[in-house]
């Protein structure tokens, strides 16, 4: 790396380096081994879940008055960025800790003490279920009810594109709770799903990308959940607890997109040094240091601008239309620039074995999940 392609983001210090170097070294120890066999068997597994855990690396900017490691959102930054620039993408410790915001932001003080610590230590995988069959980006459409009955509520219904959705011990789960209009009929119960009479979880789908991801159809029959896991505990309120929520999201999917890009740029410039054709490296053609220099600008424009969402959201000033303007952006930016990462590894650059390859099936979907693109423009325009 040179300064040209890398220079350190203004919000990191001394000991987060040392938190990085430590978590890097976990990730190439104990999950880049294992990556293949994730991705075989479409999920990660338990164990590296609980490892996590122990090792102090889930949950990392919530407080440990709830038994979480008590850092910052600087944290879960280098969290992300090292997974992502490795393409471990299997490993959705970004849902993980989205999940666990629900209930931080959201939760009453009881259930803040009896999910946090759970989801901290990796004993409750945590996932987010709103998407239905017939409702992603229109979640006003959601169908799946939660009816009362005594101290329970009974679900019925069906969820589908879950992340985490396999291995998931406590679902966010939006329920539709009355037929009151739009949002307004719309609540969160916390499910734990461990030996839940009425849960099933359907197939691991099959996608292009992220093939480590355990992404889930759930299934609910019945199910009842006890009247004390409403999250906040009162009816109504879930449109609005989603939508408080959702800067912290976006900026995560975009920081994930910039190291992503990072990853895939720093492995097509050792690749085009080595690599060979008309007797001399790919790396002294033209056109391979023009795009190299496209590609080097492009991520570090986006480093630029996720630096300071970052720096905004640690300051508590992200508002919906800056994530947005990130979310939508960056991903854009970075399929382009790792089709070109793939491109300048030639044939090998359609291998799955290679990381840029891996790299760009990810991507993809990165355009889509956590509100597509389109939707990101349509709230930004809102707030013009
Ligand atoms: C790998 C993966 C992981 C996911 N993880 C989760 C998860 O953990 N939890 C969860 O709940 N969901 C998850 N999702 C679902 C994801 O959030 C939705 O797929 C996404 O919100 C889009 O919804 P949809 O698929 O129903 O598409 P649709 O809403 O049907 O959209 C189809 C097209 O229409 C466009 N469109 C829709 N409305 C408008 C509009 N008003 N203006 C302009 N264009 C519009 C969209 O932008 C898109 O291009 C995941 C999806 C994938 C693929």
């Amino acid at each position: 790396m040179t300064a040209t392609t890398h220079r350190t983001s203004p919000w990191m210090d001394s000991d987060l380096e040392m938190f990085r170097d430590s978590f890097a070294r976990f990730v190439e120890s104990e999950m880049l081994p294992q990556d293949e066999h994730w991705r075989k068997q479409q999920h990660v597994g338990h164990d590296i879940w609980r490892r996590a855990g122990q090792m102090g690396f889930l949950c990392t900017d919530i407080s440990d008055t709830y038994g979480c490691p008590g850092g910052d959102f600087r944290h879960e930054v280098i969290v992300v960025e090292e997974l992502i620039r490795r393409g471990i993408s299997g490993f959705a410790q970004s849902v993980h800790s989205i999940a666990a915001h629900y209930i931080l932001n959201h939760g009453t003080e009881e259930q803040k003490q009896r999910f946090l610590p759970r989801m901290a230590r990796g004993e409750l995988v945590g996932a987010i279920a709103f998407t239905e069959p017939g409702a992603g980006s229109d979640m006003q459409a959601l169908r799946t009810r939660a009816e009362r009955d005594g101290d329970d509520y009974v679900v019925n219904g069906s969820k589908i594109f879950i992340t985490n959705g396999y291995l998931a011990e406590l679902l966010i789960l939006v329920v539709r709770t009355s037929s009151a209009p739009g949002g307004k009929g719309l609540s969160v119960l916390l499910v734990e799903t461990t030996n839940a009479k009425g849960y099933r979880v359907g197939r691991i789908l099959d996608k292009m990308g992220m093939k480590a991801q355990d992404t889930s159809e759930l299934f609910f029959e019945d199910l009842r959940v006890p009247a004390a896991n409403l999250l906040g505990g009162e009816e109504g309120r879930g449109f609005a607890q989603l939508m408080s929520d959702l800067p912290y999201e976006r900026l995560i999917v975009a920081i994930a997109g910039v190291a992503a890009m990072e990853g895939g740029v720093a492995a097509t410039i050792d690749y085009v040094k080595q690599r060979k054709a008309f007797g001399k490296a790919i790396a002294e053609f033209q056109n391979t240091r023009f795009k190299l220099a496209e590609m080097v600008t492009n991520t570090r424009v986006a480093r630029t601008f996720v630096d300071s969402c970052i720096q905004d959201l640690l300051a508590g000033r992200l508002d919906t239309a800056t994530a947005s303007m990130a979310k939508y952006w960056v991903t854009d930016l970075q399929q382009q620039v790792l089709d070109e990462c793939v491109q300048l590894h030639g044939g090998y650059g359609y291998m799955n074995e290679y990381l840029v390859t891996r790299l760009f099936a990810d991507a993809r979907v990165q355009r889509i999940y956590g509100g597509t693109n389109e939707i990101m423009k349509e709230l930004i325009s809102r707030s013009i």
